[in-house]
């Protein structure tokens, strides 16, 4: 299966695509999980991404298209493949369309993940990270047990840096501007699947599977 999830920051598409990346055996590749893996190994690419990224705006196509093209390349994404957060920008999804004809093995569907505008703040604004295990969790839908610190191991939870009230209202106006018009993109190449992502995690893993049905492997 060889897929793209979009949708607004915290339509949940992270969540689905671990369930879905699971079900079928495939990586699921997050542009934005990758620049926080090298944010806190310190890497030269995590100190450019840092301060895109804390601002809520996006890293330049240039890094992020060539980051993606490395990761498509690597053994585990040939049977296929998830995509989360990327592309997020029409170049993004045009050199994302060349280098996959190059290797004969195109996009089979685009999810766009739907869900009205106050939701995702509030999703958004009440998520909470382990740094130390990388659970997560929600102050209202998915709360630790333990309060403050994670349940799994202990560590006091952290809020993500662009999950602050001024970077998230940065992140919606850039999905607006920036990544919508992707919806249209791959609507005219007739790849486009709406999904209602308003429901619950469990309602919206079983209307997503239903679209993806045509092309799992399993
Ligand atoms: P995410 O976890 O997908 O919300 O991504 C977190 C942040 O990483 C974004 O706000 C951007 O700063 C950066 N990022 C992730 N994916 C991309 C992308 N495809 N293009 C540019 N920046 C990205």
């Amino acid at each position: 299966m060889r897929l793209v999830l979009v949708g607004p920051p915290g339509a949940g598409k992270g969540t689905q695509a671990a369930f879905i990346a699971s079900a079928e055996s495939i990586p699921k590749i997050s542009t934005g999980d990758i620049f926080r893996a090298n944010v806190s190994e310190g890497t030269e690419l995590g100190k450019l991404a840092k301060q895109y990224m804390d601002a809520g705006d996006l890293v330049p196509d240039s890094v992020t298209v060539e980051m993606v093209r490395n990761r498509l390349a690597e053994e585990d994404a040939v049977r296929g493949f998830l995509l989360d957060g990327f592309p997020r920008t029409v170049p993004q999804a045009e050199e994302l369309g060349a280098a996959l004809q190059a290797t004969k093995r195109p996009l089979q569907r685009v999810v766009n993940f739907q869900v009205p505008r106050a939701d995702v703040i509030r999703r958004l604004s009440g998520r909470r990270s382990c740094p130390k295990c990388q659970a997560t969790f929600h102050v209202e839908f998915a709360p630790s047990k333990k309060g403050n610190a994670c349940d799994r191991c202990g560590e006091m939870l952290v809020q993500r840096s662009d999950d602050k009230p001024e970077a998230i209202e940065t992140r919606l106006k850039v999905y607006e501007e920036q990544t919508a018009p992707l919806i249209q993109y791959y609507a005219h190449k007739r790849l486009l699947s709406e999904l209602d992502a308003s429901g619950s995690m469990d309602e919206v893993f079983e209307a997503l599977f239903g679209v993806l049905a045509p092309y799992s492997a399993i």
